[in-house]
């Protein structure tokens, strides 16, 4: 078996195939074209000692460059990262996801899908020192545009964000989730959920989402953490899970925190979703891009394989794209690797649909 280009000698784990071994990646036309041993190439890159993974999927990351004061350049994202699908958590909304769509999401190499805000205006005044929550006033929040908007847009948006608490919401309580949810429900897609600080609780919002529905920063501190005072999970998030709403990490500045982390783990309650939630703040400094996160949750003792699915093979599943995260014959070239130190993972280099990404 041969290809335009063989990735040789690494250890590939994928774990949407059950695949953890030493094995050649082949890649023709942009398509994985085979996994084993002893695969012959037009060109071979040497990937002995990395691990070789599907490309990895950012959940949450805020990539409405020029538009949004919060976003990155996707390009640094994925330079940092090696993720090679950004989903965008509502960066923009109604009135300017034209512009993210046309501007920085068609342009770009790598895939990027969206979650539409309900705030009319997207996250539009936000540093230090100004935070101006989109869902603190109910005039910005159109639901008729935010509909219109997710409907022209079924290839690239995915849900409907809504950022609650009283950074993002002010004292508007549980309405604005209200409205995303209605929206979502008319347009048959997931609301991804934000929270920061009280009002509203974190319980009131877990009772309200629906399954399919994501609450992010599930690994905050107190206030509005998952953990009780006691140590134990909130029985509204043990429901809410049960029921089939989904947990993101959504990193961040200010919405991990490593002990809830570690003893959500401990008790079996480890996120769904492993994500940056990289925006403008999170960038100086320690950088919490998607490999940070992956290597907390590798510290806190969370299997590799598992850390693995959690930005590969979930994520797409819930995207619903079944040619990404997972590395099987025909599925798209996006490939991850990476060089694993101890529980700290490295970028070695990634590939977009069998293109190697100037790192
Ligand atoms: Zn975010």
């Amino acid at each position: 078996m041969s290809g335009d280009l063989v990735l040789r000698g690494g250890r590939v784990i994928d774990p949407a195939a059950g695949l953890d071994t030493q094995a050649d990646v082949a890649i023709t036309d942009g398509r994985i074209a085979a996994i084993g041993p002893g695969l012959t190439g037009h060109r071979v890159e040497d990937v002995t000692g990395h691990i070789v993974v599907p490309g990895l999927i950012d959940l949450h990351t805020h990539i409405y460059r020029g538009g949004t004061s919060l976003a990155l350049d996707p390009l640094a994202i994925t330079r940092m990262s090696g993720a090679t699908t950004l989903v965008d958590a509502g960066s923009a909304g109604a009135s300017n996801f034209e512009g993210f769509r046309d501007h920085v999401i068609r342009p770009a190499p790598m895939r990027i899908f969206a979650f539409l805000n309900i705030s009319y205006a997207g996250i539009f005044a936000w540093k230090p020192g100004l935070m101006f929550g989109e869902s603190s006033d109910l005039r910005l929040l159109d639901m008729a545009e935010c509909l219109r908007v997710v409907q022209e847009n079924r290839d690239t948006i995915v849900g409907v964000k809504v950022r609650l608490g009283s950074y993002a919401s002010g004292a508007m309580g549980l309405a604005p989730l209200d409205m995303a949810l209605e929206v979502a429900e008319a347009a048959g897609v997931p609301v991804m959920a934000h929270i920061d600080y009280v009002p509203p609780t974190g319980r009131e919002v877990l009772d309200r989402l629906r399954p399919g529905d994501v609450l992010t920063h599930a690994c905050k501190g107190f206030p509005n953490s998952l953990l009780r005072g006691d140590g134990r999970i909130l029985p509204a998030a043990l429901a809410a899970r049960a029921r089939g709403v989904l947990f993101d990490i959504g990193h961040g500045t200010i919405s991990f925190d490593q002990d809830t982390a570690a003893r959500l783990a401990d008790l079996g309650f480890v996120p769904d979703f492993i994500s940056s939630d990289l925006h403008a703040m999170c960038v100086d400094g320690e950088r919490f891009h998607l490999l940070t996160v992956m290597s907390k949750m590798l510290a806190i003792g969370v299997p590799l394989a598992e850390v693995i699915a959690r930005a590969t093979a979930t994520p797409a599943a819930y995207l619903r794209q079944d040619d990404l995260g997972t590395l099987r014959p025909g599925a798209v070239a996006d490939v991850t690797a990476l060089a694993l130190d101890g529980t700290a993972l490295r970028l070695a280099g990634c590939w977009i649909g069998g293109k190697r990404f100037d790192l």
